[in-house]
């Protein structure tokens, strides 16, 4: 099939680059020039672990390419899929104005009749939305067709992407027309060819399904963070009670982890945005706000505990941080739990040390001043943001961090303390090597 994908972000690259390998005619529009240019050169302007040598294969091959215009793109395609990016709005709604301008374009741009695929995260009622903007551009333009508009909610996870995408657990195909349904199946079919996981429904359910998935799993983190501050007062290791409930099949392992809070591109903005569509419906969301609100207060967890440990005092003190990146795998650094911590240790005069396998020079640009005057210093490697150390914070549980030599870290460290703000480590482990651990919802060791 003819396939074209407009946005090069996470989503859209990926999608772009999979729709490729299953043989597919794919473009891909991006009106960011610095990135199209690295993109036409085979560069991925992003990290995620396996796409760019898939995607200088397709470019060389044909397969893919890439383009600044909406017209060049679509010109002959026969699915167009909207993979922008939709953040939050001032008041907490789903920004849309990416979306809609691509809309648009597409309307003052289509030639022939194709279908039109929501892969961005939208608010029920978005495809609709979508179909009006385009339908009343071809109107405009005297044309005689009209686009269809379906949801294809992505559920891909940043750092696994590839493997999300080519084995998916489910696709999600929301489409109120038979014959278009049928067209997104058999795109999809290659990618399902052992496991039948395509689950067909209306366009609004496939809108709000994506919402209520990443709800449900910011839930699930909240509500465990909320276990492990009442585990703390009562001396109970919240490990161990992980373990404990995750063992119970109706529980499960996955997203039960105690921590320093969630971040990312996608959770804390979809929660905002589903609690502003409540609103809009005069619904109280009492569960939503809650998940939000504890995520905020566990992002300052880490700071906290280091406050407390200088009795107040962080200015001058010597502070690494381990990963910055939202989650391992990523260099993605959006309303990451390290940005909160990192702004308030600048805040209180302290020096840091940081170190990310990948999102190093991202924060570099976002805190300029703290780089050139010193009090940020971000270095290549973890051991390198250990020496004369105060006191070592494990922000993202990168594989890298799993095993340290605890040894060298100690001979490195001024003073050894680590403050472990994704329950990594077994604190009887670090107590015997001679540091004071502490963990989130852990009793205090050593
Ligand atoms: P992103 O910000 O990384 O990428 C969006 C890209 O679209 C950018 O490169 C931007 O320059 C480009 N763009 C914006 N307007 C454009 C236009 N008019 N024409 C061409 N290009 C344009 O966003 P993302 O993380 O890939 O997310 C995209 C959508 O997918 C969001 O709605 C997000 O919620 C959803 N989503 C993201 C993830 C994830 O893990 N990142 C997972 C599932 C769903």
């Amino acid at each position: 099939m003819q396939i074209c994908v407009i946005g090069a972000g996470y989503v859209g690259l990926v999608t772009a680059t999979c729709f490729a390998e299953m043989g597919n005619q794919v473009s891909c529009v991006e009106r960011d020039p610095f990135r199209l240019a690295r993109l036409a050169h085979g560069q991925v302007p992003l990290y995620e672990p396996g796409l760019e040598p898939m995607l200088q294969a397709h470019l060389a091959s044909g397969q893919l390419s890439f383009m600044a215009r909406v017209e060049e793109g679509v010109a002959e395609a026969d699915i167009v899929f909207i993979a922008v990016g939709t953040p939050s709005g001032e008041d907490g709604s789903a920004d849309l104005s990416h979306v809609l301008a691509v809309a648009d374009e597409l309307g003052a741009s289509l030639r022939r009749p194709c279908l039109v695929v929501d892969k961005s995260t939208v608010p029920v009622g978005t495809a609709e939305r979508v179909a009006q903007r385009i339908n009343a551009g071809l109107a405009a333009r005297g044309l005689g067709f009209r686009v269809q508009v379906a949801s294809n909610p992505e559920f891909l996870k940043e750092g696994s992407a590839i493997d999300d995408f080519m084995r998916p657990d489910r696709v999600i195909i929301g489409c109120d027309d038979a014959d278009a349904s049928e067209q997104l199946r058999r795109l999809y079919a290659p990618f399902l060819r052992n496991h039948e996981r395509l689950l067909s429904m209306g366009v609004r359910a496939a809108e709000f399904t994506k919402y209520a998935a990443n709800a449900f799993l910011a839930t699930k983190i909240s509500f465990m963070n909320e276990m492990a501050g009442i585990c703390a007062r009562l001396g109970v290791d919240i490990e161990d009670v992980r373990r404990g409930v995750g063992s119970d099949k109706r529980i499960g392992t996955h997203f039960i982890y105690a921590g320093c809070g969630y971040g990312g591109s996608c959770f804390p903005k979809d929660v905002r945005a589903l609690i502003r569509t409540a609103e809009q419906e005069g619904m109280e969301p009492g569960i939503l706000r809650a998940v939000e609100a504890r995520n905020a207060l566990q992002k300052t967890l880490l700071f906290q505990a280091l406050r407390e440990h200088f009795s107040g005092f962080l200015q001058g003190r010597v502070v690494t941080l381990w990963g910055l990146s939202f989650k391992p795998g990523t260099d993605d650094l959006r309303e990451a739990p390290s940005l909160v911590l990192l702004e308030a240790l600048l805040q209180a005069g302290a020096r840091v040390q940081a170190h990310d396998p990948a999102a190093n020079a991202g924060v570099a640009a976002r805190y300029p001043k703290a780089v050139e005057s010193g009090q940020l210093r971000l270095l290549d490697s973890p051991y390198g943001a250990a020496e004369g150390a105060d006191a070592l914070v494990l922000v993202t549980e990168w594989k890298q961090f799993r095993q340290p030599n605890f040894e060298r870290i100690r001979g490195l460290m001024r003073m050894p303390v680590i403050f472990d703000g994704r329950n990594l480590y077994e604190p009887a482990q670090l107590v015997e090597a001679g540091f004071l651990y502490r963990g989130i919802g852990r009793p205090a060791s050593g």
